[in-house]
């Protein structure tokens, strides 16, 4: 028997999360945000529930390629736009659109040799000071393409920093407004935060909306709003069993480093999974998994392959019951995966993509 930890994807999950995402943007055009490897869920094995999408926007050429491989012939974006000039040669053969944020990469369109123009988007840096033009920069890029024979369409971008938080979207809408005031072309500007809380005005969605995250089943606020307000349901499920139970008498220690000290006799399970597995190291003792679909907590300090959890809510337990480290259990029980990622100080992006390449996964 292989060791008993396993990841499973749901695609019907994928299907359901977009659905809900295009009720919360109505009419606007969804991409499949696949970078990250579908943010660890894997490009091949959520095709299925993600195809249902418009177009698939990624950050790397050769995950464009394997899109392509499976058959996809709609639209392709490169969120970062190309790294150098010969990526736009692949953008010629594969057929991709590709953000532009930079002068270099219009200065490589410009040398580049197309007979097939190619459909951009421009970035507008409009407060979160990563990639993009300055608003005040903005206007005289679109001139420089759209003077250019490489460039076909262009379309409008912004990211917005603070989607999920008190700070909002506000003043970052209002640069890119400005910015695009009067300008042709498709406009793009919502994560999965600003999808889910902003969507329902039209111009704010605009023609095509980008969530990642909420497309996976997690909540792009949590904890202010869990995955369940959205109408969201887990894309990923990691689980194990337990391999051996032992009872910890008061006073005594569990795992490395001695951090936990059991205050009174515990029955606790040793569950076959650890920080190689992609669990998060920095988990701290009452970190929530489930034992056969029940609630309980981790103890002491997360090792390579184990982990200890308290039986003490689920006294039936025994080597081989099953354990849920986040998504779907049995009898119909759930773990967010992000009150897991709330636990450890993270959020369910860095959980979900941070999946082990030794952890078996399978297709539901
Ligand atoms: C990753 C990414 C998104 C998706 O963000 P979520 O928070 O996962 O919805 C949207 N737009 C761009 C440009 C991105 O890089």
């Amino acid at each position: 028997m292989p060791r008993p930890i396993q990841a499973t994807i749901h695609n019907a999950a994928l299907r359901h999360n977009h659905q809900s995402l295009r009720v919360a943007a109505p009419g606007a055009r969804l991409w499949a945000i696949v970078k990250a490897n579908a943010y660890g869920h894997g490009i091949e094995r959520t095709f299925e529930g993600l195809r249902g999408a418009d177009g698939f926007a990624l950050l790397d050429l050769e995950e464009a390629q394997r899109v392509r491989d499976l058959g996809w012939r709609g639209p392709i974006l490169l969120l970062e736009g190309v790294f150098e000039p010969r990526d736009l040669e692949l953008c010629s053969r594969l057929q991709l659109w590709h953000v532009v944020h930079s002068d270099e990469q219009i200065d490589w369109l410009a040398m580049h040799k197309t007979h097939a123009p190619q459909r951009v988007f421009l970035k507008l840096n409009s407060g979160m000071n990563r990639l993009g033009f300055a608003p005040e920069r903005y206007r005289a890029a679109y001139a420089r393409l759209a003077a250019l024979p490489q460039v076909d369409e262009i379309s409008h971008m912004t990211h917005f920093s603070d989607a999920d938080g008190d700070k909002g979207i506000e003043a970052q809408w209002a640069h890119f407004q400005r910015a695009t005031e009067g300008l042709p072309g498709e406009r793009s500007t919502c994560n999965s935060a600003a999808t889910l809380r902003h969507g329902a005005r039209a111009e704010v969605r605009g023609d095509w909306v980008r969530p990642g995250i909420a497309a996976y089943g997690a909540s792009p606020d949590f904890p202010e709003h869990d995955a369940a307000h959205w109408g969201l349901r887990p894309a990923m499920t990691l689980s194990s069993r337990i391999i051996a139970t032992n009872q910890v008498e008061a006073g005594a220690t569990i795992g490395y480093g001695s951090i936990f000290t059991a205050e009174q006799s515990l029955r606790v399970g040793v569950v076959a999974c650890g920080y190689a597995d992609g669990y998060p190291r920095h988990a701290p003792t009452d970190t929530p998994v489930l034992v056969d679909g029940v609630r309980t907590r981790t103890l002491g300090r997360v090792s390579m392959d184990m982990i200890v959890v308290d039986l003490t809510p689920v006294p039936q337990a025994h080597p081989g019951s099953e354990v849920t480290l986040w998504g779907c259990g049995p009898n119909g029980a759930q773990l967010p995966i992000d009150e897991v990622a709330h636990a450890c100080g993270t959020v369910g992006y860095e959980l979900m993509c941070a999946l082990a390449l030794r952890v078996k996964v399978n297709v539901d």
